[in-house]
């Protein structure tokens, strides 16, 4: 039997970013589009040789983009928004993605629970659609100069529709009847490229809880497009969870093969006796596309061998779990790592031979492999050993601690707590703070990096740093703010800056991953049982308090959001690992409180984004999430005031999850909505203290006095004062002093206001 191999997609930023450096540089005019598109083709040659080189069977082409996918089929579609729809070309394509002077950039959101961010498409019902194929065609035909028979990838009408957005209102599968007549001309177009092309359409929406009305559509949409042409081999693919609802349908329908992610989605296995009974080829998402560990062969193979027990080994084609997108590029980079840990890990190049050799050793067994190959597996065998048992993964005194630890919550309830902790700090109604960091200036920077690089001492570093909080804290002072912060001069990044002082974390050189357009993230890693060697943010913090007779608010980022913004072990569950963080993190805030901090910040940022895609697994998620707080703020006493602060607005379905982390303060990003949704607190009956930020920091504007005492008045008809801070919406790190100064003054200002006008 020959090997079949399989990517679902392939990352396009460029090993070293080319096109992200490209685009910039196009942006800023220091190239012209010519150029942007000669960095492409070389990307796309050198992304489809290493896939053939690795011996991949199915290789991508229109995975890549100059920008985005879903903006790419946008394009496709030419659902152009009305205010665009006079500009051309590449300058049409950038101003939907970015904006331009006259016109408002097209919104961003989350692709499902990644951290890559899609272009949502304005639909409506008004607009006229058509074919725009040149995109597509001319990817295939490139790489077929280069020798290179590509699988068309492309995003599938349901998912575009569930993921679109209506500006005329509306549901936009009602403009399904619209879409599918383009999709079915392209398909035409597709099915004269070669005797026999393969299609691969994503259709991640499956894996959600559809409604019933959106899986009735699966089978009129697939009957359709399979029967445009008998040369094309349609496979839908999903990803990052079971789409088992979906596959019922698909196994019905003319489609050749379906895609199923057999790591994320484990409970897909369920859908396998339908798949074998249907003749369908299973392209089976084995090798983890999400993750940057090193692929254990000897248990994909079982998995695989368990699913060749229902399917016929000739309908199974090895696959990567998802698109290789949300990996890192490859480790040849990665000169500074430790040994150890970099022969853990596998980023997309590395995940290509995995693959190829799982499928090799799949169908043609062990015997087959030469000698490199062989070599490779012993390799990777060794790998998943020292992985098992190296003792800087495994750490039995951090174990212990963590399974024995039993301190769920803090002592005291709310109202004991918050009564204690108002005699004690001494604040008035609608308390005014900030949420923690200041602007991050070119000369932090600065130092930072070169304190790092060994360039100034340790004594200059410090002393710079001090500098900026003495400057923080007398600003604060200076403006009559009645909670402070130092400012967090010390953070590159509300992560990083913990992982660096954590053990069992670590770190890349070059572990780019793309978040949206150009803007990549570097995501650090937990590969061993976590904990805390010395304290992380005491020394700042007191030496700030010190500066200050006003309480100074220690500042701590959460277990969920480092978590959740961190590529995770594998051979542990999130759960576990996110419990060993908090139970760290609880030792953080003792010493903290121990060394005289009144009030500690736990930033929850990320609370959100770590929801499961499906309603079932929510409960689960929610539960030790929630838990690893407590655990996180256990360690408090009643007098130490928690606060929390989450980068959100929308808290209608989770409000009593939020209630539960029973934090004495939250801080929440509403500037934007009024006091619309910030009513769902009301609703609830919430007892704990409320900051609901009363103006926008993503925004340079600064907002004048009378605008903030309305906000303040707004909040006021929804929340008593007696329950309300008043703050900013977000950190302050990306703006500029410049608008920091007057915005806050304004905001102190503002309060004093408005307590004159209550008092009488
Ligand atoms: N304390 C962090 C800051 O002020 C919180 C940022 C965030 O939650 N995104 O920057
Ligand atoms: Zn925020």
């Amino acid at each position: 039997m020959s090997t079949k191999s399989y990517i679902v997609g392939f990352p396009r930023i460029g090993e070293q970013r080319e096109l992200k450096k490209s685009l910039e540089s196009f942006w800023a005019g220091n190239c012209s589009f010519d150029t942007v598109e000669e960095v492409a083709s070389e990307l796309k040659s050198r992304h489809w040789n290493y896939q053939k080189e690795a011996g991949i069977n199915f290789i991508s082409s229109n995975d890549f983009s100059l920008y985005d996918t879903m903006l790419d089929t946008a394009v496709m579609l030419n659902a152009i928004p009305k205010r665009f729809q006079a500009l051309k070309d590449e300058t049409l394509y950038f101003a939907m993605a970015r904006g331009n002077k006259e016109s408002v950039a097209m919104e961003m959101t989350k692709w499902f629970n990644t951290n890559y961010h899609y272009i949502v498409p304005e639909l409506s019902l008004e607009d006229e659609y058509r074919l725009n194929a040149a995109k597509i065609i001319n990817e295939y035909n490139e790489a077929k100069a280069q020798g290179i028979k590509t699988k068309i990838n492309l995003i599938g009408p349901l998912t575009f529709l569930g993921l679109s957005k209506r500006v005329d209102r509306g549901d936009t599968y009602e403009l399904h009847a619209k879409i599918l007549p383009i999709y079915e001309a392209l398909l035409q177009e597709i099915a004269t490229l070669d005797d026999r092309v393969t299609l691969q359409i994503d259709e991640p929406i499956f894996v959600k809880d559809n409604e019933p009305k959106v899986l009735s559509l699966i089978k009129p949409t697939y009957d359709r497009l399979a029967a445009v042409s008998e040369n094309i081999d349609i496979i839908v693919t999903t990803y990052f969870e079971h789409s088992n609802e979906a596959t019922k349908v698909l196994v019905n329908t003319p489609v050749w093969g379906i895609g199923l992610d057999f790591l994320h989605g484990a409970k897909n296995s369920e859908s396998l006796e339908l798949i074998a009974n249907s003749g369908k080829q299973l392209i089976a998402g084995v090798v983890d596309g999400r993750n940057i560990w090193k692929n254990d062969i000897q248990t994909t193979l079982g998995l695989l061998e368990n699913i060749a027990k229902v399917v016929s080994k000739e309908n199974i084609i090895i696959s990567s779990s998802c698109s290789l997108l949300h990996t890192p590029f490859t480790l040849k980079y990665e000169e500074k790592m430790d040994a150890e840990i970099k022969n853990w890990l596998s980023y997309a190049v590395e995940k290509l031979d995995e693959v190829s050799l799982i499928s090799k050793l799949f169908f043609k067994g062990e015997e087959s492999l030469d000698e490199s190959e062989k070599s490779a597996l012993e390799e990777n065998k060794k790998a998943n050993e020292s992985r098992r048992t190296s003792t800087r993964i495994h750490d039995q005194s951090v174990q212990k601690r963590v399974d024995d630890f039993k301190r769920l919550s803090r002592e005291g309830a709310y109202e004991e707590r918050i009564k204690l902790q108002k005699e004690i700090l001494g604040y008035k109604e609608l308390a005014t703070t900030t949420i923690g960091s200041f602007p991050q200036t070119p000369e932090l920077r600065k130092a930072r990096r070169e304190f790092k690089n060994g360039l100034i001492s340790k004594e200059e570093y410090e002393a710079q740093m001090k500098a900026y909080i003495d400057e923080c804290v007398a600003f604060q002072e200076e403006c009559d703010l009645e909670i402070l912060v130092h400012g967090e001069p010390e953070r590159n990044d509300m992560v990083e800056y913990f992982g660096e002082q954590l053990k069992g974390y670590g770190f890349s050189q070059n572990g780019w991953v793309q978040s949206y357009g150009s803007r990549c993230v570097k995501p650090p890693f937990i590969y061993g049982d976590i904990s805390r060697p010395e304290a992380m943010t005491v020394g700042w913090t007191t030496y700030a308090q010190s500066k200050t007779e006003k309480p100074m608010k220690g500042m701590l980022t959460g277990p969920v959001t480092i978590l959740n913004w961190s590529f995770v072990r594998d051979d542990k569950p999130r759960d576990e690992v996110s419990k060993q963080i908090a139970v760290a993190l609880s030792d953080e805030i003792d010493d903290l409180q121990n060394a005289g901090i009144r009030i500690i910040q736990v930033d929850e940022a990320a609370f959100k984004e770590g929801y499961p895609l499906r309603e079932e697994n929510i409960k689960s998620y929610e539960e030790w999430a929630v838990r690893d707080f407590k655990i996180c703020v256990s360690s408090a006493r009643k007098e130490t005031q928690i606060h929390t602060h989450m980068c959100y607005s929308e808290f209608n379905d989770i409000i009593k999850t939020i209630e539960a982390m029973d934090a004495d303060v939250i801080s929440i990003e509403t500037a934007r909505s009024g006091n619309e949704l910030l009513k769902i607190f009301k609703e609830v009956g919430y007892k704990q203290e409320v900051g609901p930020g009363v103006y926008d920091i993503h925004s340079p504007r600064v907002p004048s006095v009378e605008e903030i005492v309305t906000q303040i008045k707004l909040l006021l008809e929804v929340l008593p004062k007696e329950q309300l801070w008043i703050n900013p919406d977000c950190g302050l790190k990306t703006r500029k002093w410049e608008e920091v100064k007057p915005s806050l003054k304004n905001m102190v200002e503002a309060v004093k206001i408005v307590r004159n006008e209550l008092a009488d």
